[in-house]
């Protein structure tokens, strides 16, 4: 076994949505439930509070600007970034703590408290461009965690995998012209946000986009999911690799048509483990990004926690 750090932050539950809106606080919270009927996952996890991203941290993926206007809008009291993406009072602290977590789910990975993390953390991130909102998505939680694994940690080269039913736009936008980050992204198309084809590799050809109907034998998804992780690694060892594990791909979720079940994301996680056993130790850092149904969220996570181990 290998030792996993379960990482949050109270503050996560503070970005307040509206309980008419997917992306909401009960999703979150369906996870440390789910976890409390399984003790001895529970037991085998490093309960780790994250802490908040600094400013100067938001910087390694966004514009000043940008990041200006987050957190003025947020003094204010709230309001709408994009149609999809509204910021409450507690946003800041919610999406700086959701960086965070991240953050020191890399510092954990290198400093030998536990070789893999996951964080359960909200706003997701992969959808927010350098300076925009978009998509439920405040900052790039995995495209900042890979900047600053290469900062602070010495990184040379990190893979990002992304799984959620939605194409990863924002982290490929702010990953695309590191040649030093490989990103494979597999998404159900055509479907929000209406980017990601398979012909877009990124000016250095460092991005892998696999476009799926939906569906499909969840097979399929799995299959074509690591074939591209495959591809993307034939001749880049990384050194870390992050998951934006966004359990929207599941069957029945409410926002996409993929069919994947628990079997699929064990699968999947071990997957991903095996081989970043072969590339980096089995430095593995992965983080929440969509997944509507908040107990069939919590379910992945359980499974994807002792997958991880
Ligand atoms: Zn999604």
């Amino acid at each position: 076994m290998t030792q996993v750090a379960f990482i949050s932050h109270s503050d996560c539950g503070r970005h307040d949505t509206g309980w008419n809106h997917p992306e909401h606080v009960g999703r979150l919270r369906a996870i440390p439930r789910a976890l409390r009927h399984e003790p001895e996952l529970f037991e085998s996890l490093l309960h780790h509070e994250g802490r908040h991203a600094t400013r100067e941290e938001l910087l390694l993926s966004h514009d000043a600007a940008y990041v200006d206007r987050v957190a003025a809008l947020v003094a204010k009291g709230g309001g709408h970034l994009d149609p999809d993406t509204v910021v409450s009072e507690g946003s800041w602290d919610a999406a700086t703590a959701g960086v965070g977590c991240l953050l020191d789910g890399v510092d954990i990975a290198f400093d030998g408290r536990a070789l893999r993390s996951f964080s359960a953390v909200r706003p997701p991130g992969h959808h927010a461009v350098r300076d925009r909102a978009m998509g439920f998505c405040l900052f790039g939680n995995v495209a900042i965690a890979a900047q600053y694994a290469m900062a602070q940690q010495g990184c040379e080269r990190v893979l990002i995998v992304d799984w959620d039913v939605h194409h990863g736009n924002g982290t490929q936008a702010l990953v695309e012209h590191d040649p030093r980050i490989h990103f494979v992204s597999m998404h159900q198309w055509p479907w929000y946000p209406g980017t990601g084809a398979a012909n877009d590799c990124g000016p250095h050809n460092t991005i892998w986009n696999v476009p799926m109907p939906a569906g499909l034998p969840a097979a399929r998804y799995v299959d074509a999911f690591l074939a591209a992780v495959d591809a993307a690694t034939e001749s880049f060892t990384p050194d870390l690799v992050l998951i934006s594990a966004g359990f929207d791909s599941l069957q029945g979720d409410p926002l996409g048509g993929f069919t994947l079940t628990l079997d699929d994301v064990r699968t999947l996680t071990r997957a991903v483990v095996e081989r970043a056993e072969r590339w980096c130790g089995g430095r593995v850092v992965s983080a929440l990004e969509g997944g509507y149904e908040p107990d069939a969220v919590a379910q992945a996570v359980l499974v994807h926690l002792a997958a991880l181990a």
